[in-house]
């Protein structure tokens, strides 16, 4: 088992296919994508060195992510290695929900079982004000689809304050019959987006403290679970989840590590640096990877610094997935 030296277990690989995206998210990347000269993600084969060495450590789940990792044409490819990996239990996506309607047939007969869509806003015209996308309708009916084939889904919704700060009534009724976990996460500063960080960031523990004296019951989870607390009503069938990174302890819990779609680990979101680890995925093999992944996994600091202003090499979630 991956395991670093503040006893932390890694069981849950984020993994980047593609840092290209559709949308251009306000807090993300508000002048859209911009290309970034001339290079290549990683293929299938590669990716599929990069399961095995993790799963031969004891990975269990793998979140594919991106940029939008719905962009990528050989994405049920990507998800059926996954889910073909001795040891990967959990195939998981997070995504804009744009391809959604069309394609989360085809995803889940080749092996995804988890959803997390991204919708800031239940509002059409906030909705494509946040994202420059106006797909809100059928992102809302390929959730229901999604839902019919027994997939587990989770909305991301990013609190901003100068755009859904007033929506929580709306968020509420929409969970009311729906049994999905609504995770509210505060937003990150990252490099690129210091000022929007001043005027929009929320903190979630009032919205905790609204929900506990509202009725709402925090769940008890395994350690395991990751960072979300959780809350259940029973009026409800959707959960609520909040996702606090400035709060203490957050990265206590931490039990993921991340590869982005160029081959570099990332032992934290917000690492000074990536590692390439690229050249091990040549082989044929996964030892070589799995060796380094070993060796590095040594360097795993105990925190982020996002308290101090500190963003490392990240100046937007899309380069590594969130
Ligand atoms: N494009 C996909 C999507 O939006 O779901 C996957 C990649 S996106 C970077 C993953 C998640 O990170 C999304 O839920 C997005 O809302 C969230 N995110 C992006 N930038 C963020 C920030 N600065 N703070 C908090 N969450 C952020
Ligand atoms: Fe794209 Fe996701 Fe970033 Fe929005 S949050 S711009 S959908 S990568």
């Amino acid at each position: 088992m991956l395991e670093d030296k503040f006893g932390r277990r890694f069981h849950y690989l984020r993994m980047s296919i593609t840092d290209v995206c559709n949308f251009r998210c306000n807090y993300c990347l508000p002048d859209g994508y911009k290309a970034d000269g001339e290079r290549s993600f990683l293929n299938v084969d590669e990716l599929s060195i990069v399961a095995k060495a993790f799963a031969s450590l004891g990975t269990s789940k793998i979140r594919i992510t991106g940029g939008e990792p719905s962009l990528r044409k050989d994405l049920t490819d990507i998800i059926t290695l996954c889910a073909n990996t001795d040891g990967i239990k959990q195939v998981a996506m997070t995504t804009n929900g744009f391809r959604l309607e069309r394609d989360v047939d085809r995803w889940h007969q080749a092996g995804l079982n988890t959803l997390n869509i991204s919708i800031d806003s239940f509002d059409p015209h906030m909705f494509a004000s946040i994202t420059g996308h106006n797909k809100l309708e059928t992102i809302l009916r390929g959730i229901d689809r999604a839902l019919e084939l027994g997939i587990k889904v989770k909305i991301n919704a990013v609190l901003l304050r100068q755009y859904n700060g007033s929506e929580m009534s709306r968020f509420l009724k929409w969970i009311k019959a729906k049994p999905v976990t609504l995770r509210f996460i505060e937003l990150m500063q990252t490099g690129d987006n210091a000022s929007f960080f001043e005027k929009n960031h929320v903190s979630g523990e009032p919205i905790k403290q609204d929900l506990l004296s509202q009725g709402w019951g925090q769940v008890i989870r395994d350690k395991a679970a990751g960072p979300a607390q959780e809350f259940q009503h029973p009026d409800y069938d959707g959960r609520i989840g909040l996702i606090m990174p400035y709060s203490k302890d957050f990265c206590a819990s931490c039990n993921r590590l991340r590869i982005s779609a160029l081959g570099k680990l990332h032992l934290c979101l917000f690492a000074e640096m990536g590692i390439d680890l690229r050249p091990h995925m040549a082989s044929t093999d996964h030892y070589a990877l799995r060796e380094a992944l070993i060796a590095h996994l040594g360097d795993k600091e105990a925190t982020h610094y996002l308290h101090e202003g500190y963003t490392g090499a990240t100046t937007h979630l899309a380069m590594l997935g969130g």
